[in-house]
């Protein structure tokens, strides 16, 4: 029974990096006219009120993109980021905040398709709710680890995987990594990102030397701890492992970092940036 809605986070400083790095590789795809393929494993509800108790009750995007929305200035990242969430909200106010989907949609051209998987029903529901007019965009109520698998290689063989698992299952540690493993035997030249918490350090380990047991060439890490790391309950940091980056994602990531550091980060916060395995 899975319990996590990602509706008590959204906006958080965890989605902040999540979807600037989603939105630097979704533009490195479009400097061909070539289609390509977005896959989402995890999708969740792909927009996010918040007003809504689940947000009010957290108040965790108030740490996150409520501390960007009115500055004046940015790095072109940021900026590309801040112009994609304003889209959705039509006025001056922060009332509304787009999942991954949603923003991949902002991307999508004519020749390009995307497949969303939710296993969450109501989540679920809501997205099919949300994307129902974009008919190049098929959602799937089914498990995003089997699905994508058969999904692989596109037939553009140009595609992106965005894998954002709520990890409130240990097992998602294991299998996210093994979806990545898969999928890179059918389609070695994709790229894949995940998403991961820093929660408890032994975790992220246990990722990193899974990924590094693979035959898996070309991995740019981005990681954002705002705490030191504890064993408390919690979310002190967040981090992005990227398969196959655009070659400018890690200089891109050098400028957006510092940036992030100073309107959101806090005297304990600190990020690295580095090719976990060479190409
Ligand atoms: N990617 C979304 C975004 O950035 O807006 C947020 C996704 S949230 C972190 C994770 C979602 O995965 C939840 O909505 C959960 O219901 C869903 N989920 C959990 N296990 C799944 C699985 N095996 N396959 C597909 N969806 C799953």
């Amino acid at each position: 029974m899975l319990s996590y809605r990602h509706a008590f986070h959204a906006g958080n400083f965890a989605d902040v990096l999540k979807h600037i790095t989603q939105i630097l590789c979704l533009e490195h795809f479009l400097k061909k006219d070539k289609a390509f393929t977005y896959l989402d494993t995890h999708s969740g509800a792909g927009m996010y009120e918040l007003s809504a108790s689940e947000s009010q009750k957290t108040g965790e995007y108030l740490q996150g993109i409520a501390k960007l929305w009115e500055l004046q200035q940015a790095p072109d990242a940021v900026e590309k980021y801040l112009e994609v969430v304003r889209h959705f909200n039509s006025n001056i106010d922060l009332d509304f905040y787009p999942g991954s989907p949603a923003i991949a949609h902002q991307f999508l051209r004519a020749q390009d398709n995307s497949h969303c998987f939710e296993l969450h029903p109501t989540d679920a529901n809501l997205l099919k709710q949300n994307l129902r007019h974009i008919r190049r965009s098929k959602v799937h109520t089914s498990d995003g680890y089997t699905g994508v698998k058969a999904l692989l290689p596109p037939p553009s063989r140009r595609g992106l995987v965005f894998i954002d698992p709520p990890y409130e299952l240990k097992t998602d540690y294991v299998k996210a990594i093994q979806a990545i493993e898969q999928g890179y035997k059918r389609f070695s030249t994709g790229t894949y990102c995940l998403w991961y918490p820093v929660v408890q350090r032994p975790y992220v380990h246990q990722i990193i030397d899974t990924l590094n047991s693979t035959a898996i060439k070309n991995v740019l890490q981005v990681e954002w701890c705002l705490q030191a790391d504890s064993d408390a309950f919690g979310m002190t940091g967040t981090g992005m492992l990227i398969v196959n980056p655009p070659w400018t994602l890690k200089r891109e990531l050098e400028v957006v970092m510092p940036f992030l550091e100073q309107h959101l980060g806090s005297t304990m916060s600190h990020y690295k940036i580095q090719q976990l395995i060479a190409e």
